[in-house]
């Protein structure tokens, strides 16, 4: 705020308003603060201000429920209800074990790569983008260390500070983090059945136009985070024609994509794109591991050369280890028959879910059958429920729930189920758990 001139107080009151408008959280609040007992023995009169330089970083801490979230998944013993990452006993181990031991006697692994990411795996990811209908050639892919790198980069390398960024509401949580520590407008467009509402994106748009703000919209269309849906063919058509007539450029995130479970969804945006409108990520982290941290983006040659430049000053590059395991395990041809084993296993779970739901929360809950990827977007049909103090109540119990509020600040009846982590056992017990917690709740 102090380079740019802008009044520290004036930043805040404009935080605050889109906190009201429900895209932001407060920035105090779930800050980390330095107490006396963090320092060991150190003389408190010589520390410098740390408390203040936190205070004044650019980048806003999490929620607080986030950040419990995060340190409470590695307790032993905690059910994870909501967490949106596969069973560890559903990754790929015994193929990794190989990939891995004949990477041991590959020089290239320990060495920086090209700032695009290596050829041999955008040659392969080449191939792959292909069979679900995308034309890219290796110039057009940028290997990311994870899928949410790509959203920093286009934060900081595409949107000028004051950009407008249009997204679904609710969407992926850490892209709000993403675009609000940029400086970026936010204007949440909610969504139906069958994806964004267009008539409100058309709405939003025209007012950001208004303000001669660039805009661009992120998307997530296939098995949307958190609430499960998937965009229609339809739908999707109209949303091209839409972002043409209005200029804007799409950010299509397709982490779920691969994940469907009863058919495959509809041909992705980017697959349609005629005009180089769409900027297109993918991640192995949903359907393979989340700990390879390997993204990619695909999009026009300047933006996808400009940003590997910028990634180039971020981090060198993405782990070689990586990106040379994820090239083999394309070009080994592991992927399909990885998705082929893992997809009875998730509908498995997905409909025992469905089962314990139609078991326990009948009469206080509704909700929509996801088509693939991990969620439930369970909404409570009871009221008054504070969902916050039910999450707080449920971690006591060692139970993690994903309160809707951390998609979308203004809800007040959702929370986020996966049914991609938890053990079946856990599910039962978890689930079970959870309805009591609403039922005492609500009597009290
Ligand atoms: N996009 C969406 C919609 C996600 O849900 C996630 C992970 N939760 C990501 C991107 C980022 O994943 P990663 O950085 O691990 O690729």
């Amino acid at each position: 705020a102090k380079s740019m001139g802008v009044n520290r107080s004036t930043l805040v009151t404009a935080l605050d308003n889109l906190a009201a408008a429900g895209l932001l959280e407060g920035r105090h609040g779930g800050g980390t603060y330095i107490s006396g007992s963090g320092w060991h023995g150190m003389a408190h009169e010589a520390m410098p201000n740390w408390n203040e330089a936190i205070e004044e970083g650019w980048y806003y801490p999490n929620l607080p429920e986030i950040q419990q979230i995060n340190q409470a998944e590695f307790r032993p013993g905690i059910i994870r209800l909501g967490t949106g990452e596969l069973s560890p006993e559903l990754m790929p181990q015994d193929a990794f074990n190989d990939i891995l031991y004949s990477l041991s006697h590959r020089s290239r692994t320990l060495n920086y790569l090209e700032p695009q990411g290596s050829l041999e795996l955008r040659e392969a990811l080449s191939v792959h983008l292909q069979t679900t209908g995308i034309q890219a050639s290796p110039d057009s892919i940028l290997i990311v260390s994870g899928s949410l790198q790509a959203l920093h980069l286009i934060s900081v390398g595409l949107l000028p500070r004051g950009s407008a960024v249009l997204l679904e509401k609710p969407s992926y949580l850490y892209s709000i983090h993403a675009f609000q520590s940029a400086g970026l407008k936010m204007s949440g467009i909610p969504m139906d059945n069958e994806g964004v509402h267009i008539a409100r994106l058309e709405d939003a748009a025209q007012h950001v136009k208004d303000q001669d703000h660039i805009s661009l919209l992120y998307t997530i269309p296939s098995f949307h985070n958190p609430t499960g849906s998937v965009m229609g063919d339809h739908r999707r058509e109209e949303l091209m024609t839409t972002a043409r007539t209005l200029g804007i450029s799409i950010l299509e995130d397709a982490a779920y994509s691969d994940l469907w479970l009863d058919k495959p969804p509809p041909s992705s945006l980017k697959a349609r794109d005629q005009e180089g409108r769409v900027l297109h990520m993918g991640t192995l982290s949903k359907a393979v591991s989340p700990g390879l941290r390997l993204g990619w983006l695909v999009g026009p040659e300047p933006v996808i050369r400009r940003l590997a430049d910028i990634k180039m000053q971020t981090d060198y590059g993405t782990s070689s280890l990586a990106q040379e395991a994820a090239a083999l395990w394309f070009a080994e041809g592991h992927h399909a028959g990885h998705m082929e084993r893992l997809r009875p296993e998730l509908r498995k779970r997905r409909d025992f879910m469905l089962d314990l739901l139609r078991q326990y929360f009948h009469d206080i809950a509704e909700w929509e059958i996801p088509a693939g990827g991990f969620y439930i977007w369970l909404q409570f049909t009871v009221s008054p429920l504070s969902i916050r103090q039910l999450f707080h109540t449920c971690l006591e119990q060692d139970i993690l729930i994903h309160p809707g509020y951390l998609y979308d600040r203004l809800d007040a009846s959702h929370i986020r189920l996966s049914y991609a982590y938890a053990s079946p056992d856990e599910m039962e017990r978890g689930l079970q758990c959870l309805a009591e917690a609403v039922h005492r709740l609500m009597d009290s």
